[in-house]
């Protein structure tokens, strides 16, 4: 054999075992499930697919969790992991999970709302497949998801997404991105059915709140706020007022824009008679100029770049040395959430909802996230569900 073919034989070689190797990591994490503990508030657990019969069977169907107290009162929904690469809005989710009692009213609870996008990462962006939260009896490993859907669920892409029912022209991108999908369509693509599933929830249960919780860049200027469309901004501004009052803590509200189609605040409050309200923490890590993608940046937010940006006054939220550490980014969404329901239930006794147990912004930065998660292996196996 020749030279030649004895290098591209050996170059072969090696592409191959790298591409197995790697393929192996990423298929695993694909795979890899999380144990979601079903709290004492939990009175029964659906799948999305019973709205949407087209999810059935997909990776895009999920936990819906409700949580029923006693006494009859109003409807929240709060959803996280809509865009799976900002994981404040998961554990928040997932305090609430496993901790809330609702007294009063129904909170229905979705964790992992693009269950797609949560199962596969971008490697190419070097961000890590995993992140743990250091707990009490051990750490609890998460996968470290994607803001779009996985192209494995839903493919190919058009050259422009042509938004339903709007015709809006949007990037190819989003059409897998179930911040941009809604109010969705039954027919349409995997992540119109997402949404429209979520939709289908709202209008048939009568919801009041629909909670879709995320986090923003510190350079982008709609971040640390609550994004809400015009019926909405009253208890939104309330909210805000009342955790900078009483609990220390900057929010602002963000007005949702009446031109941009397919955002959850917008289409949510066009297409029912729920008020929308989407609440953004800070995440450093998804910045732009940053060190490294690592766990490290993901869970304390602190970036030597984003540092000196800050005393240029370049970004949009207070900045330290202290950076944006996950349980202050946590406690605001608990703090937040409670907030907007209490709002809300102070004007509409009648459809109040009120959720006891869930800690608030200080026990959260005082504790720890992982405080509030629960060891599985003391936990009933039937009340864990694997997502
Ligand atoms: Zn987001």
């Amino acid at each position: 054999m020749s030279r030649t073919w004895t290098i591209k034989i050996l170059m072969m070689a090696i592409v191959i075992a790298i591409m197995t190797q790697s393929g192996v990591q990423l298929y695993r994490q694909r795979h890899y499930q999380l144990e979601h503990l079903a709290g004492p508030g939990v009175t029964r657990v659906e799948q999305l697919s019973k709205y949407c019969e087209g999810l059935k069977g997909t990776m895009a169907d999920t936990h819906v969790f409700w949580l029923e107290g006693k006494e009859e009162g109003g409807k929240m929904l709060l959803m996280a992991n809509t865009h799976s690469n900002e994981p404040a809005a998961g554990l928040t989710a997932l305090i609430f999970l496993e901790n809330a009692v609702v007294e009063k009213g129904t909170l229905i609870i979705i964790p992992q709302f693009n269950n797609s996008g949560s199962r596969g990462t971008r490697p190419g962006d070097g961000y890590p497949l995993y992140f743990e939260i250091p707990t009490e009896w051990g750490a609890k490993k998460f996968r470290m998801g994607n803001r779009d859907a996985a192209p494995l669920d839903q493919w190919p892409d058009p050259d422009v997404y042509i938004h339903y029912p709007d015709k809006q022209l949007l990037s190819y991108l989003d059409i897998r991105n179930t911040n941009r999908t809604w109010p969705g369509r039954p027919n349409g693509t995997l992540m119109e059915k997402v949404t429209f599933a979520a939709m289908e929830i709202l209008r048939n249960e009568n919801v009041d709140l629909a909670l879709d919780v995320h986090g923003a860049e510190t350079m982008f200027p709609v971040t640390n706020c609550i994004v809400a469309p015009e019926k909405s901004v009253r208890i939104a501004t309330m909210a805000t007022l009342t955790v900078k009052a009483t609990e220390g803590f900057d929010n602002h509200v963000e007005p949702s824009p009446q031109g941009f189609r397919g955002l959850s605040h917008r289409e949510i409050a066009d297409y029912s008679d729920t008020l929308p309200f989407l609440l953004e923490a800070p995440i450093p890590f998804l910045d732009q100029p940053t060190g490294p993608k690592t766990e490290k940046l993901l869970l304390d937010g602190k970036d030597p770049f984003l540092l000196k940006l800050a005393k240029h006054k370049m970004l949009f939220v207070p900045y330290d040395e202290t950076g944006w550490p996950m349980a202050k980014r946590v406690g605001q969404h608990c703090s937040i959430i409670q907030e907007i329901a209490k709002q809300y239930s102070q004007r509409n006794d009648e459809r109040a909802i009120v959720i006891t147990n869930v800690p608030r912004y200080g026990d959260v930065v005082a504790n720890g996230v992982g405080h509030y998660f629960h060891d599985p292996s003391t936990w009933a196996k039937d009340k864990i569900y694997l997502n």
